[in-house]
């Protein structure tokens, strides 16, 4: 059992704290904003989380988990202080990194006792040297304290399975001896640890999260050339995927991607890049594809409907993926922004994000349910792949809207199958060989 303090009550922090708490510790969760630590304290979450509810109920029960505003308090018998707080992108795309620096600077002016900061925040690489430099110059006494680096590789929507379930632990110091003791804290998850340096511990997570994005734009650069030349994006994905050497993961076309994540990654490290004399054109292109995929729904929508103007759209999904409510940088937004910039009217339904999209959407009407946003609506977009759109009942919903436009930005739907019900289906990747249908 280990004393910790996690700073930073977001998806990643929250999840963190409570699966360690799960996992015997005793942990304290810190954050800023109180009026998230207050709702905690009552056992409500601040986020949508699946399974983290429970977790976090049966280990403030058991006395293993506690919240708190104070630092005082968070790192009173803390041996291990993560750093999990926000690292958004700044006006070029660099990571702001002033709530890691006042985090840590917090830590270093109450350093009583001997501890090790890990950081899981996804940061620049130098950014643990830097932590050590802030601490070293805040601390009062000559207090011992290590830096490690444990980026976090969970994916929002099934973080809990994913925290306790990782593929491997990636643990990066300049002190070998602390990269371990943090190893150890993970050893019930019976998974490999790789122990690195700081920067490349830093710069593994920047690598495979933008690796990552590059797949999937790349598979959407191939949806766009399927349709062009009439082949099937979802084939040759399976043709592709099956090759041991590529893998079928995240090489599903539609969107591309979104979230607090790999936007704000890909841009930081093609900034770091070039601030080192990089050129990271590979990088640009792929946030490039990524934006570009959202226009296209626009200008597809326009080939069908001739004019937006006075249209009615109806979007299902608005979070930026499944089994989340987060909002930040969902395609959603960007899309309804267009609509609307194009004079459509749109009605939107999500299962959960409802309330974090009302704090950005303007103008929108929020129907209670799928089949209200499709009532009289002269084309239906599927922007999430919520699993409760996959069984629809899709005869109504063609038999309700205005005109039967379905525009499936996610190939949930089979092509022929909606077709067959009277719809102008859509999808992305879709070319004419396929069950002759177009686009
Ligand atoms: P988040 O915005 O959901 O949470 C950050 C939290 O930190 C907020 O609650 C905020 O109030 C708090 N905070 C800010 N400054 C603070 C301070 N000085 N003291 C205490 N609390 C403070 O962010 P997130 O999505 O959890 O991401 C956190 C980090 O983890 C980022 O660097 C992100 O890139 C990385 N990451 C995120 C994910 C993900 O899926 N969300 C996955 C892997 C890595």
């Amino acid at each position: 059992m280990s004393n910790i303090c996690v700073i930073g009550v977001g998806y990643v922090g929250l999840v963190t704290g409570a699966c360690l708490a799960d996992l015997g510790n005793r942990v304290v969760c810190l954050d800023v904003v109180q009026e998230k630590i207050e709702k905690l304290k009552k056992g409500v979450l601040p986020i949508f989380e699946p399974g983290l509810e429970e977790i976090v109920r049966r280990n403030a029960e058991a006395g293993r988990l506690e919240f708190t505003t104070s630092y005082d308090e968070g790192l009173r018998e803390a041996e291990f202080v993560y750093i999990a707080v926000g690292t958004p992108s700044g006006n070029e795309g660099e990571a702001d990194l002033s709530y890691v620096a006042a985090a840590a600077e917090q830590v270093a002016r109450r350093l009583a006792q001997p501890l090790i900061l890990v950081n899981k925040s996804t940061v620049p690489i130098g950014t643990g040297d830097w932590v050590a430099d802030i601490v070293h110059e805040h601390r009062a006494d000559d207090v011992e304290f290590a830096v490690v680096s444990n980026p976090e590789f969970l994916r929002e929507g099934s973080a809990v399975y994913d925290f306790t379930n990782p593929d491997r632990i990636v643990l990066g110091s300049t002190n070998r001896q602390a990269a371990e003791r943090v190893a150890e804290l993970y050893a019930p998850l019976q998974t490999r640890s790789i122990i690195t340096d700081l920067r490349t511990a830093e710069m593994i997570k920047y690598a495979s999260n933008t690796f990552l994005a590059t797949k999937i734009s790349f598979i959407n650069e191939m949806a766009n050339i399927c349709e062009a030349v009439g082949a099937d994006v979802l084939e040759v994905a399976r043709g592709m995927g099956s090759d041991k050497r590529i893998g079928p993961a995240f090489l599903s076309a539609g969107l591309g991607w979104g979230g607090s994540c790999f936007p704000k990654d890909v841009k930081a490290l093609a900034h770091i890049a070039a601030m080192h004399g990089c050129h990271p054109q590979m990088l640009r292109a792929v946030t490039e594809i990524n934006y570009d995929q959202r226009k296209r729904v626009i200008i597809k929508l326009r080939d069908v409907l001739g004019s937006l103007r006075g249209k009615t759209v109806g979007v299902l999904g608005l979070s930026f993926k499944p089994n989340t409510d987060d909002m930040r940088d969902a395609p959603a937004v960007e899309i309804i922004h267009y609509l609307q910039n194009e004079g459509a009217q749109v009605r939107a339904y999500d299962p959960v994000a409802v309330a974090s999209a009302q704090k950005i959407l303007k103008n929108v009407v929020y129907s209670e349910t799928p089949y209200a946003v499709a009532e009289g609506a002269d084309a239906l977009i599927l922007v999430t792949e919520w699993n409760e759109f996959k069984q629809l009942d899709m005869q109504r919903i063609v038999r309700s809207m205005r005109q039967p436009v379905l525009f499936d930005t996610r190939n949930v739907y089979d092509p022929g199958k909606m077709k067959a019900l009277g719809f102008i289906y859509r999808g992305i990747g879709r070319g004419y060989g396929h069950n002759g249908q177009t686009h």
